[in-house]
C-alpha cells in the first residue's frame, strides 16, 4: 500500500490534510472539511489574496498557516533579500542622519557607501544568527519533547515562518520617503516585527505565544550578544583590508578616516 502524502494543514488546528476542496465542475468546487476540528480547512481558498493580507497584517494564525502550508508561494527568499536591503536601508540612513554634521564634505559619500555596505554585513549576521538560535533552541526542545513536534515541522518551515514574520519591517519605506525613520517608528516597527515571529513561531511550532515568546526573547538576546562580537571581527578585518588597499594605491581621498 502507497503511503498517503499530506501536503496541506487544516487552517483552524493545524491538523493535516490531504485535500482542501473537491471539485465537480469547473465553476463548483466544495470545500473540505476537517476531520480533527468539523470546521472548514482552509476558508481563504475562496478569499480575496487583500484578506489574506489583511488578517497578516492583523497576526491571524490562520491567515499565516494558510500563506505557510496551503499556497504555491515559494518566493520567501527573495521576501528576505528584500527585507535585508529595506532594514539595511533604514539603518544607514539614520546613521548618516546622525553622524552627517561630524564628517567632510569629502569624505562623506565614500564613508556613508562603505557604511551601508557594512550595515548589510551586520544585518545579514544578525539574521543568519537569529535563525541558527532559534532553530537550535527548537531542536532542544524537540529534543527533550519529541512527542510535541508536529509532523509539519522542518528547519526550512521554520525559516519560511522566521521570513513571513519579519514583513513589518517594509514599514520603514513610509518613513525613508517621509524623511528618517525616528525612535519612535523604529520601536513600533521592531515591537511589531516581535510579535508577527511570535505568530509564526506559534504557527510552525504549533505551540502557545507565551511559549514562543520565550523562544524568540532567547534567541534575540543570544543575537544581540554574539552578533555584536562577530560583526566587530567581521568589520574590522574588512576596513582594516579597504584602509590596506587604498594606502597601497596612494589614494588619499579619506574613505579610511574612521
Ligand atoms: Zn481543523
Amino acid at each position: 500500500m502507497s503511503k498517503i502524502v499530506m501536503c496541506y494543514v487544516c487552517v483552524n488546528c493545524g491538523n493535516e490534510m490531504t485535500d482542501l476542496y473537491k471539485q465537480y465542475s469547473p465553476s463548483v468546487l466544495k470545500l473540505t472539511n476537517c476531520t480533527s476540528c468539523r470546521r472548514v480547512a482552509d476558508k481563504y481558498i475562496e478569499y480575496d489574496p487583500v484578506i489574506v493580507v489583511i488578517d497578516l497584517l492583523l497576526l491571524n494564525q490562520e491567515a499565516y498557516r494558510h500563506i505557510l502550508y496551503n499556497t504555491g508561494f515559494q518566493n520567501h527568499w527573495k521576501l528576505a533579500v528584500v527585507l535585508l536591503l529595506v532594514e539595511a536601508y533604514a539603518e544607514w540612513t539614520s546613521v548618516q542622519g546622525r553622524s552627517s554634521d561630524a564628517l567632510s564634505p569629502s569624505s562623506h559619500w565614500f564613508q556613508g557607501e562603505e557604511q551601508f555596505y557594512f550595515t548589510c554585513i551586520y544585518s545579514v549576521l544578525g539574521c543568519g544568527m537569529f535563525f541558527s538560535l532559534v532553530a537550535a533552541v527548537t531542536s532542544a526542545r524537540w529534543w527533550l519533547l519529541p512527542a510535541h513536534k508536529p509532523p509539519t515541522y522542518s528547519f526550512l518551515v521554520l525559516w519560511k515562518g522566521i521570513v513571513l514574520g519579519s514583513f513589518c519591517r517594509f514599514l520603514f519605506i513610509p518613513s525613508l520617503i517621509w524623511g528618517q525613520v525616528g525612535s519612535w517608528h523604529h520601536v513600533f516597527i521592531t515591537g511589531y516585527t516581535l510579535l508577527a515571529q511570535l505568530r509564526a513561531y506559534s504557527v510552525v511550532c504549533n505551540v502557545s505565544l507565551m511559549a514562543s515568546a520565550v523562544v524568540i526573547t532567547l534567541g534575540i538576546a543570544l543575537k544581540s550578544l554574539e552578533t555584536h562580537q562577530v560583526t566587530s571581527w567581521v568589520l574590522g578585518t574588512a576596513q582594516s583590508c579597504l584602509c590596506h588597499g587604498s594606502s597601497s594605491a596612494g589614494n588619499h581621498s579619506g574613505s579610511c578616516l574612521a
